[in-house]
């Protein structure tokens, strides 16, 4: 029987270890994250990281402007939150309206506040292998890896997908545990036969149904990082059918989505560390 690798599971840990940190600390990190408009999915994402913070006891708002907001009085907020001694950690809940320049926004946060891990300062030393925040999915998705005793070192690693957010960071973080590390995306001829090859295989694309079960190698380590509405499911890129083939999976839902947030506050509570202490 393949394992069931709950994200839910290993997102308690990350809190229980967080809890404990915490209370050492004589500080309360703090964590602004600010939202322009009123998208639906933004505004559960906004409110889902604010509460999980305040659960864990940080000093967290969602700072939530007007659609309408400029680029100036956006960049005008991140340079105060910036030299707020007082604030640890600020996220810009993406994707911004199309008057704002998203990586100009992401740009202006200073790397040491920079929770999500999106600013080219690092993602350089993300690749360069140094004191980095990490994106959080890519993240979480390690922890899960680490949780379950998957080894990492020379295996064929494939990740299909490579978005700055999710595919890129974390074939870097693969590298960094010594895994053969391949790409895949919309223009690779042939997917089934590199994702075949994978010992791990990760799926970060959008769409459902991207791996059938005949992609799969038997005894492969799968990770469904994608969230698709099929009616009223939430289904991953992943068929289901291809569990049975694995020795070890993440469902969806339970899998990777709960590990994004707690990265997020295990980020924040780095960050404050690393500018405090
Ligand atoms: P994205 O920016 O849209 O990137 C999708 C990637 O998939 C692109 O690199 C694209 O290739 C590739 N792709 C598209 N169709 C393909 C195909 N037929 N075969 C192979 N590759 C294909 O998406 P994202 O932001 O990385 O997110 C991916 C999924 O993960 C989404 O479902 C998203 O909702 C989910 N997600 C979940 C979490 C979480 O916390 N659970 C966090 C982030 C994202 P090209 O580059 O060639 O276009």
């Amino acid at each position: 029987m393949p394992t069931r690798m709950s994200g839910h599971e290993v997102a308690k840990s990350v809190y229980a270890e967080l809890r404990e940190e915490l209370s050492s600390l004589a500080y309360t990190p703090a964590l602004r994250v600010v939202r322009l408009g009123e998208d639906p999915a933004s505004v559960s994402y906004t409110r889902l990281k604010d509460k999980r913070a305040k659960e864990l006891g940080l000093d967290s708002r969602v700072l939530a402007l007007p659609e309408e907001t400029t680029q100036e009085e956006l960049l005008d907020l991140i340079a105060s939150l910036n030299s707020d001694e007082d604030i640890d950690g600020i996220l810009v809940q993406l994707p911004l309206p199309s008057h704002v320049d998203a990586d100009l926004v992401i740009e202006s946060i200073a790397p040491e506040k920079d929770v999500d891990g999106f600013h080219p300062f690092n993602v350089g030393r993300l690749w360069t292998g140094g004191k980095a925040l990490r994106p959080c999915t890519p993240a979480g998705i390690l922890r899960i890896l680490d949780h379950f005793d998957i080894d990492l070192e020379g295996k064929e690693a494939v990740v299909v997908g490579r978005s700055n957010i999710v595919g890129k960071p974390l074939a870097a973080l693969l590298l960094g545990r010594n895994a053969t590390v391949t790409v895949a995306h919309s223009r690779t001829r042939d997917l089934g036969a590199v994702t075949r090859r994978a010992d791990v295989l990760i799926a970060a694309v959008g769409r459902p149904g991207t791996i059938t079960p005949d992609m799969v190698r038997d005894g492969a380590v799968l990770v469904d990082v994608g969230v698709n509405r099929v009616g009223d499911k939430l289904v991953g890129d992943i068929e289901p059918a291809a569990w049975d083939k694995s020795s070890a999976y993440t469902p969806v839902p339970g899998g990777v989505g709960p590990m994004t947030v707690a990265m997020l506050l295990a980020n924040t509570v780095q960050a404050a560390r690393w500018r405090r202490e």
